[in-house]
């Protein structure tokens, strides 16, 4: 039998019906009854609306826990009650309860119009004891608590969620109900582009899917979503697409526009960032994306693939030009000289500074209003020295307007760790760090763990933060996000939402 049936036939123990509302707290006295297996309950006005709320949380203690095998919280609701259940882990506790779990009796006329709460334990014992309930509050969803928060959604595949442009209107709306404000798909890379491009070889995709950036810009647009198109700026193009750009890669292989190694490796995939022609190729890309009416332009690979590129001629030539002297053992010498070694780091920050800030000129001759951003190593110092971003500097500069690091740990005490640290070397509202969902192994906590990186770049002072990845087997767990509460310790909810185990990371 329903326990919910039994409730009127029950021989309970109605301590009281106190006339005050319940949002002040109370002792409740219980004693031993005449049946040890009862069911007891205690009901007061409440009117609060908790339309808005995600969960009502209330400090709770009991006085002797084994005295009860659960609880339950009822708030009435015209002709019907919300019902939900919660266990206290321990006999003193602030409980936060989920109202979207709620089980609905009768017909509630919506969590706007409560009329009356009630308080329901299951006795498993017959002692005296008492229950103290404190004033029980509305608690806002997480992503509510933080109004003009800006959360962006990144889509490594160029279409989104769905596999074609026809997918886009559907993209859109999975982004609202997961509260993303801001959309970001890649959809230029160093020889490719997923839009009908004139400065780059258009992917055959295109005519089979349709223009990714024109259909996600089109529906973002109408669904008031701010959609960022994403460059891809060094890498030639995504795997999948390597055999559609054979004879590109060829060329530029000939033509020594890929990076080389430190013991002479010519890369496959990796653009030397220092030749003219890339540079020129990437400037042609930003402008002609700038005119698309995009809200953003989001540098991706903006940056060398490590510290062992790259060594071809053409760096060598610029290299000793910028250090105005000839190097006699190359590369050799720009690691075993430390002189050379140190203007060697800041030739390569310099050549992607200089890159940035060309951009950024000519992007704002297009349109002013067009956000830029970057995907960045964590860290500053790191950044700098691995791969050549110096993005302190960009942000002081003012060639982005916002930095995102890539902050994959599935660690929420290294996640604060980093942050504040980066907080340190630069403006904290400009950092806008990326969750690394995707790149986590599931231990069935990737809700928790973005809640509690949440809370930290929350308490950073960030204006901000992203996800990746957007797309549909991590859907259910960014749903459960959406819907959290903003208070931690969530009884009855769905936390421990599970996602697919980590593949091959494609970043
Ligand atoms: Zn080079």
């Amino acid at each position: 039998m329903r326990r919910s049936a039994r409730r009127l036939s029950m021989a309970a123990f109605l301590v009281s019906a106190a006339l005050c509302d319940a949002s002040s707290a109370r002792t409740l006295q219980v004693r031993p009854g005449r049946e040890p297996q009862s069911r007891l309950t205690w009901t007061y006005p409440f009117t609060v609306d908790l339309s808005k709320a995600a969960a009502v949380a209330f400090d709770f203690r009991v006085g002797d826990l084994s005295e009860f095998s659960d609880f339950g919280l009822s708030f009435e609701s015209g002709g019907g009650w919300y019902s939900l259940r919660f266990s206290p882990d321990c006999a003193k506790t602030r409980m936060c309860v989920n109202l979207g779990h709620a089980r609905i009796e009768g017909s509630p006329a919506g969590w706007n119009s409560l009329t009356r709460m009630r308080l329901t334990a299951w006795r498993c014992g017959n002692g005296s004891t008492e229950i103290e309930m404190g004033e029980v509050t509305p608690v806002p969803r997480l992503l509510d608590a933080a109004p003009g928060e800006r959360r962006t959604a990144y889509s490594h595949y160029s279409w989104g969620l769905t596999r074609d442009a026809h997918g886009a209107a559907n993209t859109v709306r999975e982004l609202k109900a997961c509260g993303f404000t801001d959309y970001c798909t890649a959809v230029a890379y160093a020889d490719v582009a997923f839009y009908r491009s004139k400065a780059l070889r258009t992917s055959p995709q295109v005519d089979e899917k349709g223009d990714a950036l024109a259909a996600l810009l089109r529906e973002c647009r109408r669904g008031g979503v701010k959609y960022h198109a994403w460059i891809v700026s060094f890498l030639a193009s995504p795997p999948s697409s390597r055999k559609d750009i054979a004879d590109e890669l060829k060329r530029a292989t000939d033509e020594g526009l890929m990076a080389v190694s430190f013991d002479g490796k010519v890369s496959g995939e990796w653009h030397c960032p220092t030749h003219p022609v890339n540079r020129s190729r990437f400037m042609d890309v930003v402008a002609e994306i700038a005119g698309l009416g995009v809200d953003g332009i989001h540098y991706d690979y903006i940056r060398y693939p490590n510290e062992g590129a790259c060594f071809c001629a053409g760096c060598r030539e610029r290299f000793e030009a910028f250090a105005g002297r000839r190097v006699d053992n190359w590369p050799k010498d720009v690691r075993s000289d430390a002189r050379l070694a140190q203007k060697w780091k800041s030739f390569r920050c310099d050549t992607i500074t200089s890159l940035l800030k060309n951009a950024a000129a000519r992007v704002r001759g297009v349109d002013n209003g067009i956000e830029l951003t970057a995907s960045v190593f964590p860290a500053a110092g790191n950044a700098a020295w691995h791969v050549a971003q110096d993005w302190p500097e960009w942000i002081s500069a003012g060639c982005v307007d916002a930095v995102h690091p890539m902050s994959y740990t599935q660690s929420v005490e290294m996640f604060g760790g980093v942050l504040r640290k980066e907080a340190a070397a630069a403006d904290v509202k400009r950092i806008v760090p990326t969750l690394g969902l995707r790149c986590w192994q599931d231990d069935g906590r990737g809700v928790e763990r973005m809640r509690g990186q949440i809370a930290e770049l929350r308490a950073a002072g960030c204006t901000g933060f992203g996800v990746f990845n957007f797309e549909q087997d991590l859907l259910p767990a960014l749903r459960a996000l959406a819907a959290s509460a903003a208070e931690p310790g969530v009884s009855g909810s769905r936390l421990r939402c599970p996602y697919p185990a980590r593949r091959k990371p494609v970043r």
